[in-house]
């Protein structure tokens, strides 16, 4: 069998150490020597239009230049927003592997029976769901469990067992943006290189 692809999608607006530490105790709990970080155009679900591709970009890569564990695939960058995650998979599937697998935060279990194509995306990709506060893993069961009559009692079975259990990073890019517009401190949240690009570039500053 191929090796598994391990995609993690994002808008990464910035990059944080709540991404890079779930990601990395995901691949540790299921053996991976890979994730793929993939930054998108924007999320159809989010109304907010993010940073310039290229800022967000130059960021993630400061982030893991030095880990060999993360490589990034700019394919959904540059693609007219809204940017669907089963483009990608497919995309994946054409170019790279089948064997696809993708990581994704508890708080987005809500939206995924809104996701285009959702059936053919959990037929096609296993996913790898990371607990996030609020949530902790008993309660990622339960948001899950709550969208019986949106998916298939089938579909929420394979997302319960799909839990990993992640250290619990509260970190979020919303309170970085909000953290540097009160010029108050980001440090510990997101990896160094990433802090000194955001204030040598007076990224979200306002
Ligand atoms: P924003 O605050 O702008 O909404 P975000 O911090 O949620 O951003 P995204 O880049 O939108 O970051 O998230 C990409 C993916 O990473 C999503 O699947 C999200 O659930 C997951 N993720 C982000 N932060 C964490 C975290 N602290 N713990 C676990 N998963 C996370």
């Amino acid at each position: 069998m191929a090796e598994q692809t391990i995609i993690f999608g994002g808008t990464f607006d910035p990059v944080h150490n709540g991404h890079l530490t779930t990601a990395r105790c995901v691949a540790k709990a299921v053996g991976s020597k890979s994730v793929l970080l993939v930054p998108t155009a924007g999320n159809p679900l989010k109304s907010a239009t993010p940073l310039a591709p290229e800022h967000r970009l130059a960021m993630l890569t400061a982030a893991t230049r030095h880990d060999d564990l993360f490589a990034i695939d700019d394919v959904e960058l540059y693609r007219t927003p809204p940017s669907f995650t089963i483009d990608t998979v497919r995309y994946f599937q054409q170019n790279r592997t089948d064997n696809l697998a993708m990581i994704i935060g508890a708080d987005m279990i809500p939206d995924l029976p809104r996701w285009r194509a959702i059936d053919e995306l959990l037929d096609s990709v296993q996913l790898l769901i990371a607990s996030r506060p609020p949530d902790n893993h008993e309660t990622v069961k339960r948001r899950i469990e709550s969208l019986t009559g949106q998916l298939s009692e089938k579909q929420i079975a394979g997302l319960v067992e799909s839990i990993i259990p992640t250290p619990l990073v509260d970190i979020s890019s919303t309170e970085i943006r909000r953290r540097i517009a009160a010029r108050e401190s980001i440090t510990d949240m997101t990896p160094p290189p990433v802090e000194e690009y955001i204030m040598q570039h007076g990224l979200y500053a306002e």
